[in-house]
Protein backbone atom coordinates (compact mmCIF):
# COMPACT_ATOMS: atom_id res chain seq x y z
CA UNK A 1 0.00 0.00 0.00
CA UNK A 2 1.28 3.54 -0.65
CA UNK A 3 1.59 5.90 2.25
CA UNK A 4 1.66 9.90 1.89
CA UNK A 5 3.51 9.93 -0.98
CA UNK A 6 5.41 7.86 -3.78
CA UNK A 7 8.97 7.15 -3.06
CA UNK A 8 11.39 8.66 -4.58
CA UNK A 9 13.57 7.66 -7.76
CA UNK A 10 17.38 7.60 -7.97
CA UNK A 11 18.51 8.17 -11.49
CA UNK A 12 20.38 4.75 -12.39
CA UNK A 13 22.67 3.84 -15.63
CA UNK A 14 19.13 2.52 -16.68
CA UNK A 15 17.10 5.19 -16.31
CA UNK A 16 20.21 7.18 -16.98
CA UNK A 17 20.18 5.70 -20.78
CA UNK A 18 16.08 5.99 -21.34
CA UNK A 19 15.29 9.57 -20.19
CA UNK A 20 18.77 11.54 -21.19
CA UNK A 21 17.49 10.81 -24.87
CA UNK A 22 15.37 13.65 -23.74
CA UNK A 23 16.64 15.25 -20.49
CA UNK A 24 14.12 16.70 -17.87
CA UNK A 25 11.38 18.01 -18.89
CA UNK A 26 10.59 20.74 -16.59
CA UNK A 27 14.69 22.31 -17.06
CA UNK A 28 15.60 20.67 -19.97
CA UNK A 29 19.11 19.72 -18.43
CA UNK A 30 20.23 16.10 -18.63
CA UNK A 31 19.80 14.07 -15.51
CA UNK A 32 22.72 12.78 -13.52
CA UNK A 33 23.34 9.33 -11.47
CA UNK A 34 22.40 9.59 -8.18
CA UNK A 35 19.88 12.49 -8.60
CA UNK A 36 16.57 12.51 -6.77
CA UNK A 37 13.44 12.45 -9.26
CA UNK A 38 9.65 12.07 -9.24
CA UNK A 39 7.50 11.13 -12.00
CA UNK A 40 5.86 14.44 -12.32
CA UNK A 41 2.60 15.85 -14.30
CA UNK A 42 3.01 19.28 -16.41
CA UNK A 43 3.17 20.71 -19.53
CA UNK A 44 3.51 17.27 -21.02
CA UNK A 45 1.27 14.21 -22.03
CA UNK A 46 0.87 11.51 -18.64
CA UNK A 47 3.64 11.58 -15.85
CA UNK A 48 7.31 11.96 -16.38
CA UNK A 49 10.36 12.14 -14.71
CA UNK A 50 12.60 15.42 -13.23
CA UNK A 51 14.42 16.34 -10.60
CA UNK A 52 12.70 16.41 -6.84
CA UNK A 53 13.20 19.83 -6.37
CA UNK A 54 11.39 21.01 -9.15
CA UNK A 55 8.45 19.45 -8.23
CA UNK A 56 5.70 19.95 -6.03
CA UNK A 57 3.63 17.64 -3.96
CA UNK A 58 -0.25 17.90 -3.92
CA UNK A 59 -1.92 15.68 -0.89
CA UNK A 60 -5.48 16.04 -2.27
CA UNK A 61 -4.76 14.32 -5.44
CA UNK A 62 -1.32 12.61 -4.57
CA UNK A 63 0.86 13.62 -7.23
CA UNK A 64 3.57 15.31 -7.77
CA UNK A 65 3.61 18.42 -10.49
CA UNK A 66 5.83 20.61 -12.10
CA UNK A 67 5.96 23.71 -9.97
CA UNK A 68 5.21 26.36 -12.36
CA UNK A 69 2.57 24.21 -13.51
CA UNK A 70 1.41 23.41 -10.19
CA UNK A 71 1.20 27.05 -9.33
CA UNK A 72 -0.64 28.27 -13.05
CA UNK A 73 -3.43 25.24 -12.15
CA UNK A 74 -3.57 26.91 -8.66
CA UNK A 75 -4.38 30.19 -9.78
CA UNK A 76 -7.03 29.21 -12.09
CA UNK A 77 -10.71 28.67 -10.63
CA UNK A 78 -11.50 24.76 -10.32
ZN1 LIG B 1 15.11 19.21 -14.13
Amino acid sequence: METHSRSKTLIDLEKLNTLNTEGCPACGKKFELGEPVVLACGNWEGERYIHEDEAAFDKKTNSHYERRYYEAMKERPA
